[in-house]
């Protein structure tokens, strides 16, 4: 299954997929636009777009909902043999939640310098774990990935320094 034929197959359909998730990303209304889907049998079994602000939630991630639909739909806490399609490399929270899923594979796409938990910024998913992780793909559509990032930081730095504003970081952090 390591052959190029096979693997150009499943980038083909990768590709298909992290489309999927930048279009529920782009259904985003106020909040950052990182969209998620997972995928059982080559079918959506959720996907949701991050709510954090729309619902008041701290940990109202893309990839934290995404995952309770899933764990819904498949009446299991377990989503062996999904594949789960993120348009950001997830944060530590979502990325030891998609360790405890024991899903399949990961594939992202924009990779996040400053929270990434693939190892842009940590990495969580070093083998060796008590848990198996699951394959992780990086990069998957970035460039429209990091694009839509970018337009929705650019419409909202104002917004974004007041929020600063109102909450200061503490003097040790940056
Ligand atoms: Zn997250």
């Amino acid at each position: 299954m390591k052959n190029t034929e096979s693997s150009n197959q499943c980038s083909n359909s990768a590709r298909d997929w992290m489309k999927e998730a930048l279009a529920i990303a782009g259904q985003a209304s106020i909040d950052v636009p990182v969209g998620c889907v997972i995928i059982k049998d080559g079918k959506v079994i959720a996907a949701a777009h991050n709510r954090r602000e729309e619902d008041k939630d701290p940990v109202g991630h893309a990839e934290i909902l995404a995952i309770r639909e899933a764990a819904r739909a498949m009446d299991s806490w377990r989503l062996d043999d999904c594949t789960l399609f993120t348009t950001l490399e997830p944060c530590p929270m979502c990325a030891e939640a998609i360790i405890q899923t024991r899903i399949a594979a990961l594939y992202y796409g924009a990779y996040d310098l400053k929270s990434g938990a693939c190892g842009s910024a940590f990495n969580l998913f070093k083998q060796g774990r008590i848990y198996p992780v699951p394959d992780v793909i990086g990069g998957i559509e970035e460039e429209e990935c990091q694009r839509i990032l970018t337009r929705y930081f650019e419409a909202n730095v104002r917004s974004n320094s007041n929020n600063l504003k109102q909450h200061p970081l503490p003097p040790d952090e940056s």
